[in-house]
């Protein structure tokens, strides 16, 4: 491949398999982005050939000759050596070796990465973070994680768990997590968490967007349940900081929406639990929107 080869980029989510082909010196403007059906119900055969007819897809629409490698983002976490999954809530994907057997089936290399991981790695070459050489890109929704990017590279780690900060404990907490550990900061503060604590608390069965109108409106458990948000996703990412000291974090995720986190009050909140007398951190909203997945998958083999 040489350095204005196209790019070639699968993201492979729970509902649909998109394919993209990019330029590498334009890419954030897909040269042909399509999509199929996942089908996950069907199970781990039918998603391979999916994933096979999008690449397909892709060649005929184009033209271009076979590609040597492709990038693909999956959900789940990805065993660096094996090229399997873990963790995936896609489980028919869970233990198999989907990189070995796409590579096999259409005769050229698989970069695997997890969808976190990919929306990182977009964010931090071509969205929110660029210019930056530490990036952490989180991913706060139904599910709290993250994808590092250090000098425009993912950071695996040993496990392939690196960034996993959702499954980190918080002080006080001691809801049982879906994982098998209690007081995660996941049973805290991710989407459906907040929304079981605004319920239990006496509010309605209402959606985490619902809360912040109703916050907006003066409603006081409503802003108790935001405030929540910020004193438990301070204290959680002050400690990743700590560790990583990034130059720039982008909140990606359904809770990544909402204003309060990017207000001077949530850096001063962050700023009581952290290792330093400032706070200089970006903390950022992403530019790329739903687009991130693929666009990181694509820029896994650049
Ligand atoms: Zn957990």
């Amino acid at each position: 491949m040489t350095p204005n080869s196209p790019l070639w980029g699968i993201d492979l989510g729970g509902t649909k398999v998109e394919g993209v082909i990019m330029d590498p010196q334009i890419p954030t403007m897909p040269l042909h982005r399509l999509r199929r059906d996942t089908g996950a119900v069907n199970g781990y055969g039918h998603i391979l050939s999916q994933i096979i007819a999008v690449v397909c897809d892709l060649e005929a629409a184009s033209g271009l000759s076979h590609p040597t490698r492709i990038g693909i983002g999956t959900p789940g976490v990805v065993d660096p050596a094996k090229g399997s999954l873990k963790n995936s809530n896609t489980t028919c994907l869970n233990g198999r070796p989907l990189r070995d057997d796409l590579a096999g089936a259409l005769n050229c290399d698989f970069v695997m990465a997890n969808d976190a991981n990919c929306f990182a790695l977009a964010e931090a070459l071509c969205g929110a973070g660029c210019h930056s050489d530490v990036v952490l890109g989180l991913i706060l929704g139904t599910g709290v994680g993250s994808g590092i990017v250090i000098n425009r590279q993912v950071l695996n780690g040993h496990h392939g768990i690196a960034g996993e900060w959702g499954h980190n404990p918080l002080c006080g907490e001691s809801r049982l997590c879906y994982c098998g550990r209690k007081g995660c900061i996941e049973t805290v503060i991710a989407g459906p968490s907040l929304e079981r604590y605004y319920h239990e608390n006496g509010g309605d069965k209402v959606s985490l967007p619902q809360i912040v109108l109703r916050s907006d409106a003066g409603e006081s458990l409503a802003t108790q349940t935001l405030e929540l948000l910020r004193a438990k996703f301070a204290e959680a990412i002050a400690a990743v900081i700590n560790i990583l000291d990034p130059d720039v974090i982008v909140v990606g995720g359904g809770v990544g929406n909402i204003p309060l986190l990017y207000e001077e009050a949530t850096r001063e909140a962050i700023l009581r639990h952290l290792f330093n007398p400032e706070m200089t951190t970006r903390l950022v909203p992403p530019q790329l929107g739903d687009s991130a997945g693929v666009f990181g998958a694509a820029l896994l083999t650049a």
